[in-house]
Formats: structure tokens, sequence, C-alpha cells
């Protein structure tokens, strides 16, 4: 496996494979950039087919973190971490805290959180290793509340943006409905949006059927289900060369992270006329959450930055139409030049 030349290395400062025998821990870190401040990024646990395929996540992943933040106006970096498990070898309070052992032995370059699998449990066995880490309990707690209220209302300004109408009787398919995805699907729920849902846990669709949801779909119909809005929040890469000719929604606007499979994707979505809300402009409401103790942000403007993601929203939408370029390519245009501009953290 090569690293230096893989296509998603992309200049990333520092990548570190962790290993702990007498848990079993294996995982790796990826520092994108620290040109802004201490990477921030969540902690994947998850079950990879191969080392391979972590590598790639925590490439993509972590720079993502890296635009997340700056395009938030965050003093932070971009940084990711991934923990394999397998089915017959589940995460432990050992693997944690040797995980915990793995960001201390980085003094701070970076720091963890929550991601998929991982809970605020989790994060309160690293803090046992490092004070290094976010997502707490006492401390920034679950940051899926806040990442599911900017999507909510990033939802809000692309239906007003794109169709001119409102959230009641809004057409929205959920898909992944997680931590993230069932609250958001419960935010729509609420104010009166007609909501589909997947996920390929049965107790899941169960729930949010419960919870108000109008019907479920199979995961795999998901993207070509006819709505207004396809709300991507299970795994990346699901806008491919696949699904976007299939999609059935003018407007795909969600929580995963790396949902473009490449970049020509972007322009696959801008070509077939698809109002893309480039997922980490839209989920940045998680990373808001856990960077209150790490960036100097009080309740109230962490609360206030939330809420103005969707004005940022509507300024990219304007720029990208009036430039005749995708919404990721104004989102990166303007997240890289506020990296470019500022200096590196000292290795
Ligand atoms: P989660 O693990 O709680 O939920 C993921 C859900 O997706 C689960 O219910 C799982 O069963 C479902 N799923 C997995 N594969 C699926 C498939 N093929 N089809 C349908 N459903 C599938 O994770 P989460 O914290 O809710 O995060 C969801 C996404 O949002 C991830 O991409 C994550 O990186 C991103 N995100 C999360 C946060 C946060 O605050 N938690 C912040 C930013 C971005």
């Amino acid at each position: 496996m090569e690293l230096f030349t893989h296509p998603d290395f992309d200049d990333h400062e520092q990548v570190v494979f962790a290993h702990d025998a007498a848990s079993g821990m294996r995982a790796i870190i990826a520092v994108h950039d620290t040109m802004l401040g201490p990477a921030l990024g969540g902690c994947r646990i998850w079950s990879y087919a191969s080392e391979a395929e972590a590598v790639t996540d925590v490439l993509r992943l972590s720079r993502g973190m890296s635009f997340k933040a700056a395009l938030a106006g965050l003093k932070l970096g971009g940084g990711k971490s991934v923990m394999m498990v397998a089915p017959d070898r589940p995460k432990t309070p050992a693997m944690m805290r040797a995980m915990g052992r793995a960001v201390e032995r980085l003094a701070g370059r970076y720091i963890v959180a929550e991601d998929v699998g991982a809970t605020v449990a989790d994060m309160d066995e690293i803090a046992r290793e490092t004070r290094h880490v976010s997502g707490v309990s006492g401390g920034a707690g679950d940051p899926s509340p806040w990442t599911a209220r900017g999507v909510f209302l990033s939802i809000g300004a692309a239906a007003r943006y794109r169709l001119g109408r409102g959230l009641e009787g809004l057409r929205v398919t959920v898909t992944g409905l997680g931590h993230v995805g069932a609250s958001l699907a419960a935010h729509l729920i609420d104010a009166g949006a007609e909501v589909s849902v997947a996920d390929i846990r049965p107790e899941a669709v169960e729930a949010a059927l419960a919870r108000g949801a109008a019907r479920a779909v199979a995961p795999d119909d998901a993207h070509r289900t006819p709505a207004d809005v396809f709300a991507p929040c299970a795994l990346g890469a699901v806008l491919n060369a696949t699904t976007i000719p299939e999609l059935a929604a003018p407007i795909v606007c969600g929580a995963a992270n790396n949902q473009l499979a490449t970049p020509a994707d972007g322009a696959r979505l801008l070509a077939r006329g698809i109002l893309y809300a480039p997922d980490y402009l839209v989920n940045a409401g998680g990373l808001i959450s856990v960077a209150r103790p790490f960036a100097g942000l009080a309740d109230a403007e962490a609360k206030a930055r939330l809420e103005s993601i969707p004005d940022t929203l509507l300024e990219i939408l304007a720029e990208a139409e009036a430039e005749g370029v995708s919404p990721d390519t104004a989102a990166g245009r303007i997240a890289g030049g506020r990296i470019s501009a500022a200096t590196a953290m000292p290795a």
C-alpha cells in the first residue's frame, strides 16, 4: 500500500499508525493540516474490509475536517482517526484507553471526538489518558444534535433557494438513522415535512416510523426515491458515477461526510442541475460544538455560528451560480484560501 502517492494523499502533515498489543487496538490518526490550529476531528470506529480502505477513509475524512473548520471560521485544523474493529473483535474500554494514549503522544496536535461508531462514553475512556479530547460527558457532550440542527436549517435554506418553498409538505428522504439522521428526521417531521427513511438496521427504521416518518424505503433505493431533498446521513461516497444519474431529487443536503466519491462528482451533479449542499459546510454543527473548549468559543457564540450555517450556504450557492461552478468548488476555494492565509503550527 502506497501512502505518499495515494490518490487521497493531500500533503497531509502526519499520518500515524497506532497499535496496542494488550487490548488489540489498531488505529490510524491523520493530521491533515494545522495551519489554522490544532487538528480536531472524530474517531470513526468501523469494521473495514482492509487496511487500505481504512487509510483511504482517514485521508479523506481528515482533509474534509480542514475545510470544515476553515469554513466554520474556527481556529482549528483538520484531522481524523479511524479505529479498526471487527464483528468478532468489537471496541472495548481498554482499546479506547489505548487510543487515548496514542492521541496523547501527539501532544495536542490532534484532538479527538466522536464519529460513526463512537459514543460519549468512549470519549470519557479516552479522557482518562489524555486531555486532548472533546465530546466528553460534563463537557461538550454529544455533537450529533448540533449537527442535525445545522443540516435541518440548511435543508430549509436550500428548499427556499431552489424550490422557493418552505418545509411544510417538503418530501425529504433521510438515509442513515443513527445519531444525526434520527434527530434530523425528527426535526423535519416536527416542521411538517413528509419524511421517507432508510437504514440497514430495521430497528432504526421502526423507531423513525413510530416518531412520525411517512414511509420506509430500502437503503439501496433511497437515492432514487422521488423527493424534493435527498439527505444522506450514513457513510460517504454515496454520490458517485452510478448513483448520480439515478438521483430523483433536485437537492442533496445531508450530514454524511465525504458524500462525493470523487471531485468529478460535484461537476456531475451540476450538469444534472442538482443543488448539492457541501457536506463539510452543512454538517459543521458537531464540530462547532466540540470545538467550544478548544477554540475559546462561548456557548452563545457557538450557537450563533450554528444558526449562521444556512447563511453561509446561501452565500456559497449564489457565488457558485454566478461563476457557473459547483457549490463544493466554491466552498473549497473559500476554505482553501483561509487555510493558506494562515501559518502552520510547529511540528
Ligand atoms: P451513526 O453511526 O450514529 O449512524 C450511522 C447510521 O447509518 C446507522 O444507523 C447505520 O445503521 C446507518 N447505515 C450504515 N450503512 C448504511 C447504508 N448503506 N444505508 C443506510 N443506512 C446505513 O453515525 P452518525 O454520528 O449519525 O453520523 C452519520 C454521518 O454523519 C457520518 O458520515 C458522519 O461522519 C457524519 N457526521 C456526523 C457528525 C456527528 O455529529 N455525529 C458530524 C458531522 C458529520
